[in-house]
């Protein structure tokens, strides 16, 4: 029980540091978001199930990006949530329509292509 504290003391301190660093943190929600806010990824899900992610284009053209994540769908992203909350997306993002950003997210970290 100890240990479950401290790791979650760990992981608000790693949070804290993230966001200060401008690093994208992850948000597990069980429906769509409606306001969805720059510097965060949002997992939708249920049940350890995600289904798909939403986040804020990076690129600041104020569209949502919505990545796939059920199993079937083409193309589907995998996440990992590293221990401060931050998360990698592989593959990466290419939007083929409108600002045509193409990124990778590694530790929250937005690595444009
Ligand atoms: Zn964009």
């Amino acid at each position: 029980m100890m240990l479950g504290k401290t790791q979650n003391i760990i992981r608000a301190l790693g949070r804290r540091i993230a966001a200060w660093r401008g690093r994208h943190l992850v948000s597990f929600v069980d429906e769509d978001p409606e306001q969805v806010e720059s510097g965060k990824i949002y997992v939708i899900g249920e049940g350890g199930h995600p289904w798909y992610a939403a986040m804020a284009c990076p690129c600041g053209c104020g569209e949502t990006l919505k990545l796939a994540m059920i199993e079937g769908s083409r193309p589907r992203w995998s996440f990992v949530r590293h221990w401060d909350d931050t998360v990698s997306l592989k593959p990466s993002v290419w939007r083929k329509v409108g600002c045509k950003s193409h990124f990778w997210v590694r530790d929250g970290r937005i690595d444009w292509c």
